[in-house]
Order: C-alpha cells, then sequence, then structure tokens
C-alpha cells in the first residue's frame, strides 16, 4: 500500500514553483551565524563545505541469508540519520527568522525522505530483489529518484535540479551512516578557504592544514572539547557550535569569519568585508606587538617568577611553541601517534617524535602525557582486541586514560620505554591521564621501574632516579583525593578541561550544553583550590594544562590560588605573560580570596572582567 507522505512528494517530479525564486533571493543576502569564540583571529574567503564530495562506497552485492541483516542496517542508518537531521533542525531557533524560514523546511523535507519516503522503500526493495548491499541498494534508489525528477517537464530547471541534489544529499548522509566512513577529505580544499562542515572531530583537525584553510565553523562542538583545543593549537580562526551554518553555506560563496566573536557571515556585504579588513590588520598589528614579549621573562611585578609553559597536540606546533616564548612544553598529548592510522605505532615510531619535541625545546622540559585513549578520542588502532566499553552508553566513564593503559599494560610499556629513552636527549616529566585512585599511579610506576629495569640491562644510560612521574588531575575524585594521590605521585597537572566538564555533568565538545560548561562555577575553583593546596602542603610541583591556563583573565586567579606554572596553546603565552608581568602576588591573592568566597558563578564571571578595571580588593 502507497502511503501519501510529504517525503514522497519531496521526491516527486513535480516541482512546487513559487518557493524558487523567493528562496534564490534569500541565498543571495548576507546572513550572520553566531556560535561559540574557539580560536582567535578573522578570516576572509570562500566558503568549502564538506557535505560533499560522497562518501564513495564500493558496490557489493549480498547472500539471500544476509538480506534481512541489510536491511536492519539499512534501518539502523536511518535513525542514525533521522537523529542527526533533527538535531540541526533544533538549534536553528537562533538563526534570524528569514533563515529559519529558509532551512527548517528543508530539513524538514530531509527528515520525511529519512521516514517511510520512496528512498527507503525502494533501497528495501533492492536489497530482497537485487541481492544489493544496503549502500549499494541506496545509491541505486536515489539516482533513479533524482533522474526521474531531472526528465520531469518543468521550465525551473534550477529548481529540478536543487530537487535531485536534496535526494543525493539524503543518500550520502545514509551512506555515510551506514560505512561509518569519514565525512570527507580535506585534501582538494583550495587555498585560504573557510571549512565548514557539521562537525569536525579531533581526527579530521589534526587533518587541516593551517596554511591553507583560513578558517573553520561548524555545527557541533564545544568550547574545551579536543576539537577546540586541536584548532587553538593550529592557529585557525574558528567558530563550533554555529547553528545553520551548513545549510545556510554554499560551497565557493564569500565568507567572513571571526574567530574571537564567534561570528560568521555568510555573502557579506561591502560594509562586513571592510569591518573584517580592519579586524585582519588590527589583528596583525596586535600580534607584532605581543611577538616582542617573547624574550621577557615570565615574572610579576613584585618579582615571583611563573613557569609559562606550552601544550602541543601535533608536532607541527613546534615552530609556533619555538616563536611563544613559551618555557618549554608542559603537556604533551600523544594521542597525535595513534590517530588517522590503523596499526598502533612501534617504539621506534614514539621515540623519533619525541626525540624531535626534546630536542627542538634544548633542555627547556618536556612533560609527555601518555595515551589518553576514550571518550570522543576515539581512535581506529585500539579499537581492536578492546571490549568495546568506549563505545557503551557513557564512553567518558569508560576504559579512559589510565584505566585502559593498566587494562593493556603492554602499551604503557612501548610508551614508557620510549619516553625513558628520550630523557636521555633532555628533561622530560611522564604523565599519567585520568587518575582517580592513588593505585593507578602505584601500578603504573611498577612497570615504569620495570621498563626502567629493562632499558638499563639493554645497556641504555638512565639516571639513577628515573623522570618525574605525575597524575592529571582532571576529576572531581581525584582532586577530592589529591592528598592520598600526592603520596604516590611526583607532580600534578590540573586538566580544568575534564575537570569542569565531570563535575558540572556537562560534556566539554557538545554545543548543545555548551552554555553550561563554565570553568567559573565555583564548584570547579573549589577543586582547582584543594587539589592545589594538596601539592603544596607537600612542596610538590603542581600546574595547570586545561584550557583555563590559556585565558589571562584567569592568570590573576590563578596566581592567586597559589599556582605558578601554567601550560596552555602556544598562541596564548604571549598574552598570558603580558598578563604576568601587569601582576603582584598580593592581588592576586587577595582577589582569589574575593572570588572564594562568591557562590554565584555569574558574580565570579564578573569580578573575573572587572579585575583590570580596578576591582582588586
Ligand atoms: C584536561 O582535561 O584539562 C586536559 C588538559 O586534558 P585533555 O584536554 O587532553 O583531556
Ligand atoms: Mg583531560
Amino acid at each position: 500500500m502507497k502511503t501519501d507522505t510529504k517525503a514522497d512528494r519531496t521526491e516527486d517530479p513535480k516541482p512546487e514553483k513559487p518557493a524558487e525564486p523567493r528562496r534564490a533571493a534569500r541565498r543571495s543576502r548576507e546572513l550572520t551565524v553566531r556560535g561559540l569564540p574557539i580560536a582567535p583571529g578573522v578570516a576572509i574567503g570562500p566558503v568549502y563545505d564538506t557535505t560533499e564530495p560522497p562518501a564513495e562506497a564500493p558496490r557489493r552485492n549480498v547472500r539471500v541469508a544476509d538480506v534481512e541483516g541489510e536491511k536492519q542496517r539499512l534501518a539502523t542508518a536511518a535513525a542514525a540519520s533521522r537523529k542527526q537531521v533533527a538535531k540541526l533542525k533544533a538549534r536553528l531557533g537562533v538563526l534570524p527568522e528569514e533563515a529559519q524560514e529558509e532551512l527548517a523546511p528543508l530539513l524538514d523535507a530531509y527528515a520525511m525522505m529519512l521516514g517511510e519516503s520512496r528512498l527507503l522503500r525502494g533501497a528495501r526493495k533492492r536489497i530482497e530483489t537485487e541481492l544489493l548491499a544496503a549502500e549499494t541498494a541506496v545509491t541505486d534508489e536515489a539516482e533513479a529518484i533524482a533522474q526521474a525528477i531531472l526528465a520531469a517537464r518543468d521550465d525551473d530547471k534550477a529548481g529540478l535540479r536543487r530537487r535531485a541534489g536534496e535526494v543525493h544529499e539524503i543518500a550520502r548522509r545514509l551512506t555515510r551512516n551506514l560505512t561509518q566512513a569519514g565525512f570527507r577529505s580535506f585534501k582538494d580544499v583550495p587555498e585560504g578557504s573557510i571549512l565548514i562542515a557539521e562537525e569536525l572531530t579531533p581526527a579530521d583537525a589534526a587533518l587541516l592544514d593551517p596554511t591553507r584553510i583560513a578558517g573553520v565553523a561548524t555545527e557541533e562542538g564545544g568550547s574545551d572539547g579536543h576539537t577546540a583545543i586541536m584548532l587553538r593549537a593550529l592557529g585557525i580562526p574558528s567558530v563550533l557550535g554555529a547553528p545553520g551554518i551548513t545549510e545556510a553555506a554554499k560551497r565557493g560563496e564569500a565568507c567572513v569569519l571571526d574567530g574571537t566573536a564567534g561570528m560568521v557571515v555568510l555573502r557579506p556585504g561591502e560594509k562586513a568585508l571592510e569591518a573584517a579588513r580592519e579586524a585582519l590588520a588590527a589583528h596583525a598589528k596586535e600580534r607584532s606587538k605581543l611577538a616582542k614579549l617573547r624574550r621577557l621573562p615570565a615574572v610579576t611585578s613584585d618579582g615571583e617568577e611563573v613557569d609559562l609553559q606550552a601544550n602541543l597536540e601535533i608536532p607541527a606546533e613546534l615552530p609556533l611553541i619555538a616563536q611563544s616564548g613559551a618555557h618549554g612544553i608542559g603537556l604533551l598529548r600523544t594521542e597525535f601517534l595513534f590517530l588517522n592510522r590503523d596499526t598502533l605505532p612501534d617504539e621506534e615510531a614514539h621515540f623519533t617524535a619525541y626525540r624531535q619535541i626534546v630536542e627542538a625545546v634544548a633542555g627547556d622540559g618536556v612533560t609527555i602525557r601518555v595515551l589518553d585513549w576514550g571518550g570522543e578520542k576515539d581512535m581506529e588502532a585500539l579499537a581492536e582486541g578492546m571490549e568495546p566499553t568506549h563505545a557503551g552508553p557513557n564512553p567518558a566513564l569508560g576504559l579512559r586514560g589510565i584505566r585502559m593503559l593498566l587494562k593493556r599494560p603492554e602499551l604503557l610499556e612501548v610508551q614508557f620505554s620510549a619516553i625513558l629513552r628520550a630523557a636521555a636527549l633532555g628533561p622530560v616529566r611522564v604523565l599519567l591521564p585520568m587518575v582517580t585512585i592513588p593505585a593507578e599511579v602505584s601500578q603504573a610506576r611498577e612497570i615504569y621501574e620495570r621498563v626502567g629495569k629493562r632499558l638499563r640491562r639493554r645497556g641504555v644510560a638512565l639516571p639513577e632516579k628515573l623522570p618525574p612521574l605525575g597524575a592529571m588531575i582532571e576529576t572531581p575524585g581525584a582532586a577530592l583525593a589529591a592528598d592520598a594521590i600526592a603520596l604516590e605521585a611526583d607532580f600534578f597537572a590540573i586538566g580544568t578541561n575534564d575537570l569542569a566538564m565531570y563535575t558540572l555533568a556537562v560534556d566539554r565538545g557538545e554545543a548543545e550544553v555548551a552554555h553550561l560548561y563554565d570553568p567559573l562555577h565555583p564548584a570547579v575553583l573549589r577543586l582547582i583550590q584543594f587539589a592545589t593546596e594538596a601539592a603544596l602542603r607537600l612542596r610538590m610541583p603542581v600546574s595547570v594544562c586545561g584550557e583555563m591556563a590559556g585565558n589571562p583573565r584567569l592568570v590573576p586567579l590563578l596566581l592567586g590560588l597559589g599556582l605558578r606554572s601554567l601550560s596552555m596553546n602556544a598562541s596564548a603565552v604571549p598574552r598570558a605573560k603580558q598578563a604576568v608581568r601587569s601582576l603582584t602576588i598580593d592581588d592576586c591573592a587577595r582577589f582569589a580570596r574575593r572570588v572564594m568566597e562568591q557562590s554565584d558563578p555569574k558574580r565570579i564571571q564578573e569580578l573575573v572582567m572587572g579585575f583590570e578595571s580596578g576591582a582588586r580588593g
């Protein structure tokens, strides 16, 4: 029985004529889309949207016995696609009404095509009768529908093409969900483009070439997710969590992106372009002013030294770190060694990378964090042989960080061995991610010492006392048990990104709840204070290496809480140094006391913003 759905009408060869000229007129108008300011800077360039080209799935046939399974795969992919489209639609509310009017019907049409539509019915039939794999069936059915639309007798050829394009777009989404294939390839992105995507994973971001890509805007993402961190590290002006951007932007059209204000202007008029050019010039001027700070010491105006270090996500950042004036690397995230590959890196691959980094900082010291796998940092090479805990309902609460490494100690051994070999070339420290109990540190230390002994037996020269082994404090549990963990660890690095996420139960990478992600929430600040004081009581080194450390407005508060070591993305170092040099420790301590008396996050925000203007008491 044929059900008359709107989806069928969308795929119907007869177009709805009057909408097209209006839509075309709107399409040519300037549209401002707001999102989260992620990485500062302004970019002007053509849009490169990543919804095309399609994920090409090889044609495949299946056996009769597999037909039911293929139909089930198709149903699952359709459900996932519907969920994605519903999410896009739910976030349109913040766009100007005109843009909503434009985009909402399109997303409705997509949603209906993903329901009980001709496309899905046809694809199911092809699976049954032609014994096609689900992705092949979808591609064939979409092509047949698109051809029928294009063959319709109608003068509005542009309208027909648009409707055929919509069918292909939905087929591509289904195919991507069926094959789990990456949404895009960045090799062909024309130089100077502004990349626009629904979502970028940290692994995607690691593939971006900052010399080719002028800016990035996505629908999804939160301010301290790993994608955001990677974009900041690469210095690409970026706006994440920008609803409606993928549907409103068209490839090749002009675009202005302001990563400082969190704003994207599609099809900018002359006024917006002029403002962007001015902002670009001001930005360049500010950068050259800050560059002068590179050689100056990070010392407060009353003579207290502060250690400002850089975080490193990929070795490509090394030149930026050298220019930043950072004093070594306070957090080397080693996940890059595992990204975009389907085999595990061996000890030589680890060692080669660490050697390059240790030598590059020329004696300034590198804190190497062993693999922090899990949560959003899914990695193909590790999926093999792992229980699919990470894919469970709460990946962030699953087998992350040190938990996973203690379960697969061979990974830890390879990494420890390479790090200890690199330690002969310059000062290093070793950092354990996601520690929640002291036993995790002592168990890791046993392995660490065993690896040290093995290397010595092999004739590798190691200092009598192995390099310090520290713990990340990045969960409320670890912060509240910091005094016990401090007895096992040689130093602490406070990871405020995860600490805020786990304390507030807000995903750091999720656009939907980004407004609730607040590292200045008093609960987070109290945990930072508690962990810092636990370390200071034992005279143990403690630093902050989450994104908070890179916000110059938070420097007075962090110094006031007793911290003297901050590690941040390289481009944040000059401004942090400028802040340090303008402060006295007394002022900072008074200010921190005042902040810590507050219970309202909004009031804390006001105090932090007002600090410069003299609210120092
Ligand atoms: C943190 O959680 O603050 C941190 C520095 O670690 P990552 O961002 O890599 O999770
Ligand atoms: Mg973390």
